[in-house]
């Protein structure tokens, strides 16, 4: 097969489909692999490099799109890109469609298959592929709340870790999945105080004895999450419903019973996010404020860290890419967790919480 990877446009986004690491795993198969020009400058990998790894090197993403059966990238298709599907070309990348009507008509109307990193599954009922990048996610999200919590980014002025003699500030995860478990590693090791809520028992178990005594954790009622978001310094949202759109947990009428200059970070954000005041934002400007609450709401976060995501991404992605440029459909007809993955296939959606909230037949 000829596999493409074009270089990823989405605002401040420096990741790339293929590593060059994955390159030599594509050839190694037999196949073909065609790379935009610079498509890895940002991950220290020059298009020399990836001709070492026996990649093709074309000037524009057209080249890319029109000489390519499957196109692989990192971040969803923005219109120019999905201007330039065909029919019968596989998409493998993050889609994220449930909030995104627009690109879920681009998709429909291309005749492409496009199969979503965010809902490939695994045997233990993970989501092996978006499971790195919220390792990402997480880890950066502390990083985004202790800097917007400072009094000159319009913040509390509050360290998290306090100092002796002063209390730590408190850091609220509401969701305690993968991106809540690593933004709780890095806001324990700051020293916060950490409060996480899930609906899920097990899941608050389990989270008890990773963490032994080091957090506290909550089943998340209204009541349980009014309580902790109103005293809490930074609040974490990181709830996901699988393929569907983030249930929105914070209103804004809450907000006014929160401390002046705390500070939101809703990595769910990519799913519509969970605060109803969210609205995704870049890199560039990452943060505004609403009724004195700071809010981070960036849709790319691991983009901010591509030396690092893109390697963590490309080792998840890689089983399943060479699987698809192994066998084509066939591989989405014998492997169901790579069929979970098919979201758009020959102008129909075919993931059932998409076409829910979007209003398509399956
Ligand atoms: P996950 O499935 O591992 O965890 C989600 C958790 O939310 C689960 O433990 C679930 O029980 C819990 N949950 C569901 N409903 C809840 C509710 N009402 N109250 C409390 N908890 C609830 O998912 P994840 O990998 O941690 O991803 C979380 C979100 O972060 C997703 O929306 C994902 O798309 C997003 N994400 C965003 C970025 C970014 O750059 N902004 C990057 C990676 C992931």
């Amino acid at each position: 097969m000829r596999v493409g990877c074009p270089k990823e446009i989405k605002n401040n986004e420096y990741r790339v489909g293929l590593t060059p690491g994955s390159v030599r795993e594509y050839i190694a198969h037999g196949h073909e692999v065609i790379v935009e020009t610079n498509a890895g400058v940002a991950i220290d990998a020059d298009d020399g490099v990836y001709q070492a790894a026996g990649a093709k090197i074309v000037p524009t993403a057209k080249d890319v799109f029109d000489q390519s059966d499957m196109i692989v990238k990192v971040k969803e298709p923005q219109p120019s890109e999905w201007a330039m599907l065909r029919e019968g070309q596989i998409l493998y990348t993050y889609l994220h469609l449930a909030p995104d009507p627009e690109q879920t008509k681009g998709l429909v109307e291309s005749g492409c298959t496009a199969v979503a990193y965010e809902t490939v599954t695994d045997d233990r009922g993970g989501l092996p592929l978006l499971a790195p990048m919220s390792e990402v996610a997480g880890r950066l999200s502390i990083q985004a709340g202790a800097t917007a919590l400072q009094k000159a980014n319009g913040g509390r002025g509050v360290l998290l870790g306090g100092v002796p003699g002063v209390l730590p500030g408190k850091v609220t995860i509401i969701g305690g999945g993968v991106v809540g478990i690593n933004a709780a590693k890095m806001a324990v090791g700051l020293g916060a105080d950490v409060t996480i809520l899930d609906r899920s028992i097990p899941r608050l178990r389990q989270l008890d004895d990773i963490f032994n005594g080091r957090i506290h954790t909550r089943y998340s009622t209204i009541e349980a999450l009014e309580n902790e978001v109103f005293s809490a310094d930074v609040v974490v949202g990181a709830v996901l419903i699988p393929g569907a759109a983030a249930p929105k947990l914070v209103t804004r009428e809450m907000l006014s019973g929160m401390k002046k200059g705390a500070v939101i970070v809703d990595v769910a954000i990519d799913q519509g996010g969970c605060f109803e005041t969210s609205h995704a934002t870049t890199h560039s400007e990452p943060t505004y404020e609403v009724d004195g609450i700071i809010h981070y709401c960036v849709a790319n976060m691991p983009g901010a860290v591509p030396v690092t995501s893109a390697h963590a991404l490309n080792n998840a992605t890689l089983h399943y890419g060479l699987q698809l440029a192994d066998k084509g459909l066939k591989a989405i007809a014998e492997d169901r967790h790579l069929r979970a993955g098919l979201n758009v296939h020959r102008g129909r959606i075919t993931n059932a919480p998409v076409a829910d909230a979007l209003g398509y037949e399956l």
